[in-house]
């Protein structure tokens, strides 16, 4: 399909790219990796009158320590988060996420900014990000402003991000000392999770101390396990961990579609909890 006609803009500074968006009000749509928004005009189900390609901005890209924490810049594709040292080092779960998202040729385009702002609940990252603790730093002609993970999604493909808001950086906690996994479970390969958990646990003397777990495809956003991850802390054995798994879908609203109905949606997200805990605590 032949997407419709749009104005493009291929903005060479932060500054400039916020002004091209400010102007361009509702009718504009940053372009990134463009391996969620080129699907979207090609099937005509998006009609920007603008684009703003972001692709030479500079400073939109690469990984750096800040203290306990890494900063991922918003254009890091894929691929580079994956080979990255310092987010193999301290960031594992979301290494391992983002190593399940599609395909190689997907991973060399797409970036973590562009999977975050089109907050498809199904998506791997936004559910990594979410466990992580993850804070977004959003930029708009009048400044900067830092938004946690748990209030960026706010329903299916939309987020807090206003029309003049770019995001610009991604900061998650280093998890040095955490064990973690991201189970995801599909049929067919190289393609989105039905249900996929990303989970973050840290032990004390043989018993899980603290848990984190967040979900893929369970609600119309990426969701924390809440119920899960309160009943997970304090567990010494993986019949006690199968246990807490159980509430893995409390307060979740999962969707029906081809791939499988809420039940069964439901059921997964037990069983991948369970995976994913049991694998990251090292007690699999
Ligand atoms: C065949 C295929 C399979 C896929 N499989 C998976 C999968 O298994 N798991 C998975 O998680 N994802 C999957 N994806 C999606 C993929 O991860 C995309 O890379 C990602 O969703 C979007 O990243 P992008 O950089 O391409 O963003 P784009 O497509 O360029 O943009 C996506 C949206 O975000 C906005 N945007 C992008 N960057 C910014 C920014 N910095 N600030 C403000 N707005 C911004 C755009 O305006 C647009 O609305 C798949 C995609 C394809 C084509």
């Amino acid at each position: 399909m032949i997407p419709p006609s749009f104005d493009y803009a291929r903005p060479t500074g932060l500054d400039e790219a916020l002004r091209v968006l400010a102007d361009g009000g509702e009718e504009a749509k940053v372009l990134a990796g463009g391996q969620s928004l080129l699907p979207l005009l090609r099937l005509r189900l998006a009609f920007p009158e603008l684009v703003v390609d972001i692709g030479r901005v500079p400073g939109l890209r690469g990984v750096r320590e800040d203290g306990g924490t890494l900063v991922i810049g918003a254009m890091t594709t894929h691929h580079e988060v994956v080979r990255d040292p310092l987010v193999r080092r301290h960031a594992g779960l979301l290494a391992a996420a983002t190593r399940t998202v599609a395909d190689p040729a997907v991973r060399h385009r797409g970036t973590l900014g562009g999977s975050l702002v089109h907050a498809d609940p199904a998506a791997d990252l936004p559910a990594a990000v979410l466990a992580m603790d993850g804070e977004l730093v959003v930029a708009h002609p009048a400044g900067r402003r830092t938004v946690p993970a748990r209030e960026f999604f706010v329903n299916y493909l939309e987020t807090v991000l206003a029309p003049d808001e770019l995001l610009v950086e991604v900061r998650v906690p280093k998890t040095d000392g955490w064990g973690f996994h991201y189970e995801k479970f599909h049929t067919v390969a190289q393609s989105y999770a039905i249900v996929g958990v990303a989970a973050l646990v840290r032990r004390d003397n043989g018993r899980i101390a603290e848990a984190r777990v967040g979900l893929s495809n369970m609600g119309a956003t990426p969701l924390r396990a809440t119920a899960a991850e309160r009943a997970l802390a304090g567990c010494d054995d993986a019949s006690a961990v199968a246990r807490a798994a159980q509430s893995a879908p409390d307060g979740t609203q999962p969707p029906q579609d081809t791939s499988g109905s809420p039940e069964y949606r439901a059921h997964l997200a037990q069983v991948l909890t369970r995976r994913a805990v049991l694998t990251a605590a090292g007690m699999g």
